[in-house]
């Protein structure tokens, strides 16, 4: 019994692998027709608002990009993004990304602070990543920099043989800002902190989901804002779903907040609505 229970087993895993390689062989071709399309069309990017604490008001966004099939389906960014990194596609994608952020922010002009954008550590590695972002820069000459935020997660430190701290100093040496994404998900965590010239720390969801109710969530939080506040560092919680976590938030000092609460990632259109909307509230 045991014998033939293993070779179920093993039939179901191989059967897993199958799909799994199915899937990712989708991946990589859905990206590859979307880069050779309309970008706007096939990768369309979305904006989620960023809120400040004490007032609920819009003051920047995060752009998330989406893969639009054929068949008109949206897709996740998990189910391309590594395939994307991989196969170094990510490179292409990641200027879209960049060039249709920096493009709503100067369009948006005036009405918020900042847009965020994710870079992932292959982007980041890439020689040619400052050049290309500098040239971004250079179609929008009145931009302010600082109102660019690029957002690395802690994983990029890890998986890249360039000095990222290096690459970082680059970076802001162009005015562009950087944030820590997802922060305190990662193993090296106050390495990062010591080493990573950072403005902005984004503490991950797992954190944030729920912390009115568990006080190690809020003790943790509170030594984060600390921590950040006294390098001199801004901070926003991720994942903010519910009325009492954003009380709880603001009741701890937390600068900003992101999360459904105050809106989903949405088409350019929408933002701009919901924009508009938060501006004459705040009138
Ligand atoms: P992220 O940078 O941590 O982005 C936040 C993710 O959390 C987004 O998922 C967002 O929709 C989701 N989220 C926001 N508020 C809430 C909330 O209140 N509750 C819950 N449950 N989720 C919330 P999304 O858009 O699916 O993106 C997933 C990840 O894909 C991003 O995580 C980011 O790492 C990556 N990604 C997205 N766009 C890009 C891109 O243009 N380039 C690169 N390299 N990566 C990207
Ligand atoms: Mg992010
Ligand atoms: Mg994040
Ligand atoms: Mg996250």
């Amino acid at each position: 019994v045991a014998k033939r229970a293993g070779g179920n087993r093993l039939q179901i895993f191989s059967d897993d692998m199958r799909v799994a390689v199915r899937e990712r062989l989708t991946a990589e071709t859905r990206l590859r027709d979307a880069l050779s399309g309309e970008l706007n069309e096939t990768l369309p990017v979305w904006f989620q608002p960023i809120v400040a604490a004490d007032t609920g008001r819009i003051i920047g966004a995060e752009a998330l990009v989406r893969l639009r099939t054929p068949q008109d389906d949206l897709l996740s960014p998990f189910h391309f993004i590594p395939a994307a990194e991989e196969t170094g596609m990510i490179v292409a994608l990641g200027e879209h990304v960049l060039r249709e952020a920096v493009r709503r922010l100067d369009l948006w002009n005036d009405h918020f602070e900042y847009i965020s954008v994710n870079v992932s550590p292959r982007q980041l590695a890439e020689p040619d990543f400052v050049p290309m972002l500098a040239n971004v820069l250079s179609s929008h000459p009145s931009l302010d920099a600082s109102r660019l935020v690029i957002e690395i997660t802690e994983t990029a430190l890890l998986s890249t043989s360039i000095d990222v701290r290096e690459r970082l100093l680059t970076i802001k040496s162009l005015g562009v800002r950087i944030a820590l994404d997802d922060f305190g998900t990662g193993y090296s965590s106050l390495t990062w902190l010591q080493s990573v010239p950072a403005d902005v720390v984004k503490l991950d969801r797992s954190f944030v989901a729920g912390l009115s109710a568990d006080p190690r969530k809020t003790s943790i939080i509170q030594a984060v804002l600390w921590l950040a506040r006294s390098l001199g560092m801004t901070a926003i919680a991720e994942g903010v779903e519910d009325q009492a976590d954003w009380d709880a938030l603001r009741e701890l000092g937390c600068p900003s907040c992101q999360g459904y609460l105050f809106g989903k990632p949405t088409p350019p259109a929408e933002f701009a609505t919901a924009l508009h909307a938060s501006l004459q509230a705040a009138r």
